[in-house]
């Protein structure tokens, strides 16, 4: 069960003190406070774990400082859409709005391989009127020898480039918990100049002590992509973990399936799944068309398949889109056949525009035979 608190309440008030009192006397339920800060307003919510079902919603809805309460199902409880609410989806973050009607891209590096091709990767960013990028400095590699990333020693660079060319979000991939505090310690040396979104990989959406604390801190949202060989609902509930700790700004990130099934891409692409993620949760949704195809194999019509998935997922409505970008592919330390080149930015970007127009259009032509539809 949700309880959700009047705009802006006051916790040193007397009323929520009362609230706070009567809901430590109920037997076998705990309560967690989750504040949410939007653009204008501070949301609270206070979630009831435990033996709720001895209660019902009137009775908490005339508790001090109540305005709404939101009876969940057991599945994904903070993230999940449960039946009959409306609650917003999204957040803000660093200037820039996440939601699940919003649409963000993340072109940029797989891996961090030098300071030139961080500048020259922004400076094409920047061109092109991009606020966001992706920059892997932590690299989990199948092969031992290859190439780890460089960790903790190009951040200052990368920090200070974003804020140079106007990167207001990085999504990057942290593969231990101590590269949170490398980040933050980074960040503060070069002077906050942009913000982070961590990102957990694949290989780690069942990891979950990663998991429990990334959630529990709040200082940076998280990317949680899908693990790659396990079921939509375990993967879920990894997103979930991140919540269930304290930190609700979760994107979920779809980055294509590991089986045979889908070859010749390397993964088998599975953006079918946007309204699938969008119906069962109120995550926005991130497609990685990249890691999806793994190469630039081009169709005969001319249209690169990384272009193709794109546009599908972004027509189906998609949040985000996460995309490997590089200065010159044949030297990437990591992913090369997989990059698009710089000059195609502009391209890509303007037929993201294009299937976004797309979704904005399905989603008039929906609406209007709803409203038909009802009139009749
Ligand atoms: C990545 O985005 O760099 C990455 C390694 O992705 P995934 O975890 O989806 O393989
Ligand atoms: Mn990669």
């Amino acid at each position: 069960m949700i309880l959700i608190l009047n705009e802006n309440t006051d916790p040193a008030s007397k009323s929520y003190r009362e609230l706070m009192a009567h809901l430590s006397k109920l037997p076998n339920i705990e309560s967690r406070v989750h504040n949410v800060q939007g653009a204008e307003r501070m949301l609270t919510e206070i979630y009831l774990i435990g033996h709720t079902q001895a209660l019902t919603v009137e009775d908490m809805r005339n508790l001090p400082c109540v305005e709404r309460v939101v009876k969940v199902s057991e599945e994904y409880r903070i993230l999940g859409r449960h039946k009959d609410e409306n609650r917003p989806t999204g957040f803000d973050f660093n200037g820039v709005r996440f939601s699940q009607d919003t649409l963000h891209v993340f072109a940029g590096l797989c891996a961090v391989d030098n300071r030139e091709n961080v500048e020259t990767m922004m400076r094409a960013l920047k061109a092109n009127k991009q606020v966001c990028t992706r920059m892997g400095a932590y690299k989990p590699r199948t092969n031992p020898y290859s190439f780890q990333g460089h960790g903790k020693k190009c951040l200052p660079y990368v920090f200070e480039l974003a804020g140079e060319y106007g990167i207001k979000v990085i999504a990057m991939e942290i593969t231990h918990e101590s590269h949170v505090g490398e980040i933050t310690e980074a960040l503060h040396e070069t002077g906050n100049p942009t913000g982070v979104m961590l990102q957990i990989g694949t290989r780690n959406t069942q990891n979950f002590e990663l998991l429990k604390s990334v959630g529990r801190q709040r200082e940076y949202p998280v990317l949680i992509k899908r693990g790659f060989g396990i079921t939509l609902d375990e993967s879920l509930n990894a997103a979930e973990y991140l919540a269930s700790e304290g930190n609700g700004r979760v994107i979920f990130g779809l980055r294509g399936m590991k089986t045979s099934h889908g070859d010749p891409h390397r993964n088998f692409v599975d953006f079918s799944h946007v309204p699938v993620i969008k119906r069962l949760t109120r995550m926005p949704v991130c497609i990685d068309p990249s890691h999806s195809v793994g190469s630039r194999a081009l169709a005969p019509d001319g249209i690169l398949d990384v272009f193709h998935v794109t546009a599908q997922g972004v027509a189906a409505g998609a949040n985000m889109v996460l995309v490997d970008f590089h200065p010159a592919p044949a030297k990437a330390l990591v992913d090369g056949p997989q990059a698009l080149l710089l000059s195609e930015l502009s391209h890509f970007l303007e037929d993201v525009a294009i299937a976004r127009e797309a979704y904005v259009k399905r989603l008039a032509l929906a609406r209007q035979h709803r409203q038909s539809q009802q009139a009749a």
